[in-house]
């Protein structure tokens, strides 16, 4: 049977080491880390999440702030939202909560949010100097999953890494990072052989968003088993990942349940990439 990743408690040793740190910065420096998050519209999810983020910046200490615009916000009204918030020398990271309605091309507004304060890892110079394999801000999703692999002591080198889903969120990024740590990749989608590309994987990362779309008997013996997959129930309201959990439990050595395991990553992530974005605003000795 598997051992349970437990990401609520690594998310809040994550937002504690934060929180140390940024008590050291207020001391010694008289910095106090600032985060804006942008909302359009009343998606509730994009409430709830929001919220979190807030709720979470607050906790370690950082000045945080909610701008919300109504659904019928133009696109030149949210681009200037965002270069307002650019030039704030209070802000050190912007985020801008998607999905944005349909009338305003989130590319727009993502490239518009200046790169050293793109707290998501999302701007295009961001997801390109990881590609490079350059030092870059990255997505938190994907990054978290890195971390809670670090916690159990998986060593991506020389293993096969299966990642379904290619995002430009979470998949995507998600295949750099274990290349980068030298994993053999390969990255699943929609026209992929899910069921023999998914039992050769050593680590096995699922973004896909469909409901128990990994059945357990695919899963290798021994794998670790990340799930992002969150999905509401229509029967209860309550969350399910994209893996079969308990079938897959029963052969992976490692495995993340949801809730509980990628979801408090994200939040503890994007808050560890807004106190480095205040410490990088420092400049390069000052820190
Ligand atoms: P997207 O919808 O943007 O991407 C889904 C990907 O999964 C696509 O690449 C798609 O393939 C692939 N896919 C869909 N169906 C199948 C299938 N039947 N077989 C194989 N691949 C498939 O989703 P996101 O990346 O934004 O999110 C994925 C999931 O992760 C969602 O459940 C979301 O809620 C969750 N999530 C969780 C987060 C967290 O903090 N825990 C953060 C972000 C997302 P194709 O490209 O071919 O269409």
């Amino acid at each position: 049977m598997a051992q349970l990743i437990d990401g609520k408690a690594v998310a809040a040793r994550v937002r504690a080491e934060v929180k140390a740190e940024v008590d050291r910065l207020r001391a010694e420096k008289g910095l106090v880390p600032g985060l804006a998050v942008v909302r359009v519209g009343e998606d509730p999810a994009s409430k709830t999440y929001v919220s979190g983020k807030k709720k979470a910046a607050e906790e370690v200490g950082f000045l945080s702030w909610e701008h919300h615009r109504d659904s019928t916000v133009s696109q030149d009204e949210l681009l200037a939202l965002v270069r307002r918030l650019n030039e704030d020398p209070a802000v050190h990271g912007v985020l801008v909560q998607l999905p944005l309605p349909r009338h305003i091309d989130p590319d727009v507004i993502i490239s518009a949010v200046r790169p050293e304060k793109d707290v998501d890892g999302f701007h295009p110079l961001n997801a390109g100097n990881l590609v490079l394999g350059r030092p870059a801000t990255r997505a938190c999703t994907p990054l978290g999953v890195m971390r809670l692999l670090e916690e159990i002591g998986c060593e991506p080198a020389g293993k096969r890494a299966v990642v379904v889903g290619r995002s430009n969120i979470v998949g995507k990024p998600m295949a750099l990072m274990l290349l980068q740590r030298n994993a053999t990749v390969t990255l699943c989608h929609s026209k992929s052989d899910l069921p023999s590309e998914v039992s050769r994987a050593d680590i096995l990362v699922v973004a896909a968003g469909v409901r128990e779309l990994v059945k357990g008997a695919w899963i290798k013996p021994g794998a670790v088993v990340i799930d992002v997959g969150m999905n509401r129930k229509e029967e209860d309201g309550k969350l399910v990942g994209d893996v079969e959990f308990q079938a897959a439990a029963e052969r992976a050595s490692f495995i993340t349940p949801v809730p509980g395991g990628v979801g408090p990553m994200t939040i503890a992530m994007l808050i560890r990439n807004t106190l480095e974005a205040a410490v990088r605003g420092l400049g390069p000795s000052s820190a």
